[in-house]
């Protein structure tokens, strides 16, 4: 059990940044309004993530470490997946690989802590916390070191973190997010964005300003479209604005962080005569669909998709921001 574990965890979590992934998503799955992470040297001896989420009653703090106990998949709902969390793997995966605690409180229960390092569980023991869950991570890949060769620098780890961050941070606008770095026993802010608030164009133009910058937000045209179940919103950036070479698109499906060739495509397409060839065009695009409209475990890092119809969605994306672009006037 524990050496399946170890070979499962590898698929799920390949570097500090995919366990930040699963964490933040389970927060966010919990209904979390404020996710606090903290790393330290890349992430390879620490990732803290604290939530003030739904939390974990005591008596199944066990099964949420135990592999598929939790997973919502059950073959013929393969395709219906609409949390983050679907295969049951991550805290599982996670402590495998590591050592972690995770401690929580669900309301009206008292705190609880379970500890496991290399997937060998302690009991269950009481702990103090108000409402939430705290999950750490230390000495990530300690029980699978072969792994951690694959790792690039402590600064590269890092800068993957914050990538996953500022990604899920766009996708979840009325929540509040803190990255923070404890390397060499310091506590360094490195991102906060607070809560939005308004209408959900309202307070995602306000994370990406606070993302982005306000050049990005306001050279940025409004995204609304919507073709045959599939919804296309978010902004994209005027082809006058440009950050030279630095890439920065963003692309959510059903508000999961993807990086998808067809869309990347897709958008490059929309922009085609109106920007020079040495830049890149600048947006963050959500595509929201009935979960049965694309297949998002092709990958266990879930980041590429397969659409069921990815000509009608590749059309969408061109032609409505194209239109928004040359509506704008350029
Ligand atoms: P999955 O998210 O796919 O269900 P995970 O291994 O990531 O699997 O998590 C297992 C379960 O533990 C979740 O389904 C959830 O019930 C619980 N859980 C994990 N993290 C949290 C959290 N931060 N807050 C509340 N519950 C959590
Ligand atoms: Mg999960």
């Amino acid at each position: 059990e524990d050496v399946v574990n170890r070979i499962a965890a590898g698929e799920v979590v390949e570097r500090p940044a995919s366990a930040v992934k699963e964490l933040v998503e389970n927060a966010l799955d919990a209904g979390a309004k404020r996710v606090e992470v903290t790393i330290a040297d890349g992430g390879r001896t620490l990732i803290r993530v604290v939530d003030d989420g739904w939390g974990i009653a005591p008596d199944d703090l066990a099964l949420a470490l135990a592999r598929h106990a939790t997973s919502k998949i059950d073959g013929s709902d393969l395709l219906n997946i609409h949390t983050f969390g679907f295969r049951g793997e991550a805290l599982a995966s996670l402590g495998a690989v590591g050592r972690m605690t995770l401690t929580s409180r669900r309301a009206g229960a008292d705190g609880a802590q379970i500890a496991v390092s290399g997937g060998a569980q302690s009991p269950v023991r009481p702990a103090a916390l108000t409402q939430g869950t705290v999950v750490e991570l230390r000495d990530l890949f300690f029980a699978t070191p072969a792994r951690l060769k694959f790792l690039r620098t402590d600064r590269a780890e890092a800068q993957a973190v914050g990538d996953v961050i500022r990604r899920l941070a766009m996708a979840e606008p009325f929540v509040a997010f803190t990255l923070r770095d404890a390397s060499g026993g310091d506590d360094r802010q490195v991102f906060r964005v607070d809560a939005e608030s308004g209408d959900l164009f309202d307070a995602l133009h306000g994370r990406l300003a606070a993302i982005l910058g306000r050049d990005f937000a306001e050279n940025a045209v409004k995204i609304d479209a919507e073709r045959e179940g599939f919804h296309l919103t978010g902004y994209a950036a005027l082809p006058t604005y440009s950050r030279g070479a630095a890439v920065a698109q963003y692309l959510f499906v059903n508000n999961r962080p993807v990086r998808d060739k067809l869309l990347i495509g897709a958008l490059k397409g929309a922009y085609a005569d109106l920007l020079s060839r040495d830049r890149h065009p600048a947006a963050a695009l959500f595509i929201s669909c009935d979960p049965q409209l694309v297949d998002v475990n092709v990958h266990p890092a879930k980041s590429e998709v397969r659409f069921r119809d990815p000509a009608l969605v590749r059309g969408l994306l061109v032609t409505a921001v194209r239109h928004a672009l040359l509506q704008s006037g350029h």
